[in-house]
C-alpha cells in the first residue's frame, strides 16, 4: 500500500498516511487540529510500490485513478 504524503492547510501540518491507491483522494481529517482542509502532495510512492502494485492497472496509464489530469508523473512515462 502506498505511502501519501498530505499537508493540512489549516494548521500547516505535514503527514503521511498509507492508504489504498482508489483512496488517495478521499477525504481526510489533519490528525492535529482535524480540519479537513488536507491536500495530497506529491510523493515518489510509484518508485516504491511498483514491485508489489505493479501487475494492477499502474502501466496502463491510468494507475492513479486521475484519468491523466494529475501531475502524479505516472503518465509521462507512456
Ligand atoms: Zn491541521
Amino acid at each position: 500500500m502506498p505511502l501519501y504524503e498530505y499537508h493540512c492547510e489549516s494548521c500547516e501540518h505535514d503527514f503521511e498516511k498509507r492508504r489504498a491507491i482508489q483512496e488517495a483522494d478521499a477525504p481526510l481529517q489533519c490528525p492535529t487540529c482535524e480540519s479537513k482542509e488536507v491536500t495530497r502532495k506529491l510523493s515518489l510512492f510509484f518508485a516504491l510500490t511498483k514491485s508489489d502494485a505493479g501487475t494492477q492497472s499502474l502501466s496502463d496509464g491510468g494507475g492513479c485513478g486521475c484519468g491523466g489530469a494529475c501531475a502524479c508523473g505516472s503518465h509521462s512515462m507512456n
